[in-house]
């Protein structure tokens, strides 16, 4: 008897997921994607700037046996087992892989969304070049000090655009002070007005309005291209749904990535949030999630129980242009240590991590299962002490036990 898979979103995660599925012989694998490309979201701010194109054709990443077709999910019927899509089509399933990814979010700042260019989506990314090609002599306001504001800033400015950072937070909050030091330096070096400590409350057509932290004053206007890059926020498809969600919408899930209100659903990626729990939205953890969620699917295929989530995490790698980047290593339950790598290490670490990204994909499409999958019993460490920080979290039911 064959199984179908539907795999929901071609990002890291569902190229991953779909690429492993392949394993079976006797498994159909379908994935649903708005573009018939893949995205290499890491680089959509390259995209913007003009450095990178930022995609793949699918014959490089994706199993030659995966069907794709081009729509969106627009519900998922879980009694049914089927997914609406645009345009009334529904495709069944036996096992659905729900990794729809996230997009930018605008974190509620009135004009934000009218006003400001996000740069979270291919789309998002897409319009930004247009917009920044249309008038090369602008200057460009960005807001959000974390890896994405921070490589947004530095590519821009390398091209010789004047750019505003406005960090929202301190600079890099995931970074230790070591290796913030060396960003604000290159950023400093490549000519980037750092704003620390402002926030933006608002934006216009001309600019971004700050709050001083005192009195909100329209004077404190700073004028230019709003470009936003404040965090992302999951798609809302299993909400919208009826599925059970964290609050940020991303699909609860036991720590095998299963739904909570059922086991032929598994999420992965920045949409999933295994026991309430999330791992940090990345690429990082979006390709070994991918590759469990498959796992989970198999594993039940074969009427075997399916492992337990444990993905150590290793750093947080930033560019800062085609010249400059700064590695900040972390701890396998993704902390901060307080060692770093800068210099032309630092350069090649990012972009071998980038490459390695699109390498592991292939490698998967082509021969399915061989990617190692890591383990460290990092998760378990994580679920504790998050549990004992916490109380409020519940572990979901079907998680993973978690030894104090
Ligand atoms: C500029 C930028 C730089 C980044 N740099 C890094 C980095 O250096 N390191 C790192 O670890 N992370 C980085 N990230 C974050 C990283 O890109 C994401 O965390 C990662 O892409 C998540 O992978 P995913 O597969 O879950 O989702 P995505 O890569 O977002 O893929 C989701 C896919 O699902 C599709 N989709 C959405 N809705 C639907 C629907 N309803 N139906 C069907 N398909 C749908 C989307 O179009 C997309 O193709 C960066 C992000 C940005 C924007």
């Amino acid at each position: 008897m064959r199984t179908h898979v539907l795999v929901l979103g071609a990002g890291y995660a569902g190229v991953m997921a779909a690429n492993r599925l392949t394993r079976r012989d006797d498994v159909d694998v379908t994935l649903v994607n708005p573009r018939d490309h893949f995205v290499e979201r890491i680089r959509l701010h390259q995209l913007a700037a003009g450095t990178h194109d930022a995609v793949q054709p699918f014959a490089r990443v994706l199993a030659p046996r995966v069907r794709v077709v081009v729509g969106e999910a627009t519900a998922i019927d879980v009694d049914a087992r089927r997914v609406r899509l645009t345009g009334r089509e529904e495709l069944g399933y036996d096992y659905l892989v729900y990794a729809v990814g996230s997009r930018g979010s605008d974190g509620g700042v009135p004009g934000a969304r009218e006003h400001a260019l996000p740069v979270s989506t291919f789309d998002d990314a897409t319009r930004l070049r247009r917009v920044l090609d249309d008038d090369p002599g602008a200057p460009v306001v960005v807001v959000g000090g974390g890896p994405t504001g921070l490589e947004c800033a530095a590519e821009l400015a390398e091209r010789g655009r004047a750019v505003t950072l406005v960090p929202g937070h301190e600079v890099a909050p995931y970074f230790r002070e070591p290796a913030r030091r060396v960003a604000l330096r290159r950023l400093a070096r490549l000519g980037v007005t750092v704003l620390a400590g402002a926030h933006v409350v608002r934006v216009r057509a001309d600019g971004a309005v700050l709050d001083d932290g005192a009195v909100l004053d329209d004077g404190a206007v700073v004028p230019g291209r709003t470009l936003w890059a404040a965090g992302f926020e999951p798609s809302g498809l299993a909400r919208s749904s009826g599925l059970r969600t964290d609050a940020a919408g991303r699909l609860l899930t036991d720590e095998t990535l299963t739904s909570l209100d059922s086991d032929r659903i598994v999420a992965a990626g920045d949409a999933a949030a295994p026991s309430g729990v999330p791992q940090r939205m990345s690429c990082q953890a979006a390709l070994p999630l991918g590759m469990r969620a498959a796992d989970t699917v198999l594993a039940r295929i074969a009427g075997v129980t399916p492992a337990a989530l444990d993905n150590p995490f290793a750093g947080q790698c930033v560019s800062l242009g085609r010249a400059g980047a700064v590695v900040q290593l972390a701890s396998t339950q993704d902390v901060a240590r307080r060692a770093h790598v800068g210099g032309a290490v630092a350069v090649w670490v990012k972009e071998a991590v980038c490459r390695s990204t699109v390498g592991s994909l292939a490698r998967e499409a082509r021969r399915p299962g061989s990617t190692w999958l890591p383990s460290s019993r990092a998760r378990r460490r994580v679920l504790a002490r998050t549990a004992a920080a916490a109380p409020a979290v519940t572990p979901a039911p079907g998680a993973a036990k978690v030894d104090a």
